[in-house]
């Protein structure tokens, strides 16, 4: 059995990033990361582009322009200014080539086709030039840059549809048991409704992991066995609950020492959670969490949470820990340290009622995870206790 601080630190160093890249449709990217400069197609604007509803000059002495036409947004007629000409433009359209101002319509008086402008305009005034914002083969987003809507924006107005971006661990979750049924079904004697999976899977899904398989075995040891070889010879990360105790029945422990999966740990000095695995077969990483619903959650956010962060090459790897005020008072039983779920707000926690590791009536409504270390046993009101926020 290992402490927490042990555990922690050899996933750290176990998982490494995938630095694998995958070409995903520009619409579906959000929240991945660039995996190499993108260049633009394009310069953008494409065109000398006006910058206001006015009039478009080519500029000379007076104040007075002869009008000779109109450009709206999108045409693609070329219209060309003799000095002292005008025309009528809108926010958006083709500058002229020959046009070097546009003045806003509110500072024109109109006579006819003849207009007067209030005061000369600088040259270039209201005119946003070819290629402003990116010129055709500069690096439009670099390398890296986390893909949000803006960015989506911004390079699909080049053209884009499709990028190249840091691929997400492919990631396999098992739940075992004989006792388990598909929620939809009638529920026999003796059976109840899976629900792990369905947890941990919104749980990565909440950390933008998409690529995610679901599986399910009975507690005999060669489909388990098979299962397990099959999932991990072809994903990234395997998250398998239940069945890593010691009952007749727990066949994982088992089937991973047949499969030769290298151990990194089994058994952690904690509650909940404490028969909890993390090995690894070549570049495939496998955490086998407990059974019990609570027990697994914690042991997610308190590690898997970490060897996912590290993978997609994260700098920050664990969830923020913070130190609030407790609401409650609470008494350990025993020495393991404990995660306790509870509910945070504003510098304030409270430690709920219903501390099972089987009981995820109280994990759904917490939103943290308090700490209590191994030499504190008891919590009193007003007590300054770790506290671990879970994403929201
Ligand atoms: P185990 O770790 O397999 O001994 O399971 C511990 C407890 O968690 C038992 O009460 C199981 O019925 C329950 N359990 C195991 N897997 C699941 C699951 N996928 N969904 C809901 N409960 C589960
Ligand atoms: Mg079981």
């Amino acid at each position: 059995m290992i402490t927490i601080s042990e555990a922690i630190r050899l996933i750290k160093h176990t998982a490494s990033p995938l630095l694998k890249d995958r070409i995903k449709p520009l619409i579906d990217s959000e929240g991945y990361e660039l995996y190499r400069d993108v260049h633009s197609p394009i310069h953008m604007p494409p065109f000398r582009q006006s910058a206001m509803d006015g009039y478009a000059l080519n500029l000379h002495a007076h104040l007075d322009y002869t009008l000779i036409g109109e450009i709206k947004a999108g045409d693609g007629h070329r219209v060309h200014l003799e000095p002292g000409e005008a025309v009528r433009i809108f926010t958006g359209a083709a500058v002229p080539e020959t046009g070097n101002a546009v003045v806003m319509q509110e500072k024109v008086t109109i006579n006819g086709t003849k207009i007067t402008l209030d005061e000369t305009p600088l040259e270039n005034h209201n005119i946003r030039p070819l290629g402003a914002q990116v010129k055709k083969g500069d690096v439009a987003l670099k390398k890296g840059t986390k893909l949000r809507p803006a960015a989506i924006g911004y390079l699909t107005s080049l053209g884009i549809t499709k990028v190249s971006v840091f691929k997400k661990p492919r990631i396999a979750i098992v739940s075992t048991g004989n006792e388990l049924i598909k929620a939809g079904h009638s529920l026999p004697h003796g059976k109840i409704y899976e629900s792990n999976s369905a947890m941990l899977q919104n749980a990565l899904m909440n950390l933008k992991f998409d690529d995610i398989s679901l599986h399910s075995v009975e507690d005999t040891y060669e489909p388990t066995r098979d299962l397990l070889k099959l999932v991990m010879s072809t994903n990234d990360l395997v998250i398998i609950t239940g069945g890593i105790s010691v009952g007749d029945y727990d066949f994982v422990g088992k089937a991973l020492t047949e499969l030769k999966i290298v151990e990194h740990f089994y058994k952690v000095k904690q509650k909940p959670g404490k028969p909890l695995l993390f090995g690894q077969k070549e570049n495939t990483l496998l955490f086998a969490l407990p059974g019990n619903p609570a027990a697994a959650l914690t042991c997610f956010y308190i590690y898997v949470y970490i060897a996912v962060q590290k993978m997609m090459n994260k700098g920050t790897l664990e969830l923020p820990r913070i130190s609030a005020q407790s609401n409650s008072s609470f008494i350990k039983k025993g020495e393991r340290p404990q995660f306790l779920k509870a509910i945070y707000t504003e510098n304030k926690v409270e430690i709920l009622e219903g501390q099972s590791s089987a009981m995820l009536q109280t994990f759904a409504v917490s939103n943290a995870l308090v700490f209590l270390p191994e030499d504190v046993s008891k919590i009193n009101i007003n007590d300054w206790v770790e506290t671990i926020l879970l994403p929201v």
